[in-house]
């Protein structure tokens, strides 16, 4: 069930600039942009869908916003905009401020602000046991792990095109384990939280794209083994981890549902699986909270 707020924005003319140079008088302020945000929970590591519409005679002709650092990137359809943000899953609990800025018929300038409280969230901790190197790694790996965290983080602030259609889906049927956001403890060491689910699976079990996107990396990295990283557009990614073999290759663009990989127990694992984790604007979110939007939208 999708917590919903709503709220008429432009009903009080201290939420609403009009245009600059206009004497804005009691008509013009009853034209607002109406803000719709909604989310599986506002809490860490979710995402939050953003649509917006205006009361005004036409159709707006450019909408942008700004939320948690993050641009708002939105997409047209039967006049409404539509807008993803990403709650990073180590985003302090607190309310934030989204603006929301545009363009209505005639050059009307429009802007709005919404306040999102974020909830803190307790995550359960997991303690793994996996093969030594990957948890005290030679000075060679070390090189290879920056190198390759490097590229990974340029490939996701790379802007680009959306190209899914709004839709997802899980990339194969089997059983999911949601430890989104799990603290991990490898080998008694901790690391960073786990920022995707984890479907169990036998090697070899097909992994589908679940949205249309482009392949931006498709090889083996040190931790996440057999990796496919998969564009959505406008901010949003796919990381498939610990493939055992890709059908895709990087710079293919992929239909929903597209065989891209196989599971496997490739890179830091404890057994064949497929780890998918999301990125949006940035934040690591949980891949089911995408999949609850989707389906609400
Ligand atoms: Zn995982």
């Amino acid at each position: 069930m999708a917590h919903q707020l709503f709220l008429v924005l432009g009903t009080s003319a201290s939420l609403l600039l009009l245009p600059a140079d206009s004497q804005a008088g009691v008509a013009q302020a009853e034209k607002g942009l109406l803000i719709n945000v909604t989310a599986r929970t506002f809490r860490q590591g979710e995402a939050v869908s953003v649509r917006v519409r205006c009361t005004c005679p036409g159709p707006l002709e450019q909408v942008r916003g700004e939320v948690f650092g993050q641009p708002l990137q939105f997409t047209v359809r039967d006049q409404e905009w539509w807008g993803l943000a990403g709650i990073d899953l180590s985003t302090k609990a607190g309310t934030y401020s989204m603006s929301v800025e545009a363009q209505g018929p005639g050059q009307l300038a429009l802007r709005g602000t919404r306040s999102i409280r974020v909830a803190a969230r307790t995550f359960p901790v997991r303690r793994l046991r996996v093969a030594s190197q990957f948890v005290e790694p030679s000075e060679e790996d070390q090189l290879r792990i920056v190198r390759e965290a490097e590229r990974i983080a340029g490939i996701f602030q790379a802007p680009s095109m959306r190209t899914w259609d709004g839709n997802f889906v899980r990339p194969l049927m089997g059983p999911v384990t949601s430890n989104f956001g799990a603290r991990t403890v490898f080998n008694g060491q901790s690391r960073a939280p786990h920022a995707g689910i984890d479907f169990t699976d036998e090697v070899g079990t097909p992994a589908a794209s679940p949205s249309a996107g482009r392949i931006v990396l498709a090889e083996d990295l040190f931790f996440t083994g057999g990796t496919i990283i998969i564009d959505h557009g406008q901010g949003l990614y796919s990381l498939f981890a610990h493939l055992s073999g890709f059908v895709a290759h990087e710079g293919e663009e992929v239909a929903q549902g597209a065989v891209v990989g196989f599971v496997g127990a490739t890179g830091r694992v404890t057994g064949p699986h497929l780890h998918w984790a999301i990125r949006l604007n940035g934040a690591r979110v949980d891949p089911l909270s995408m999949i609850e939007i989707a389906r609400n939208r």
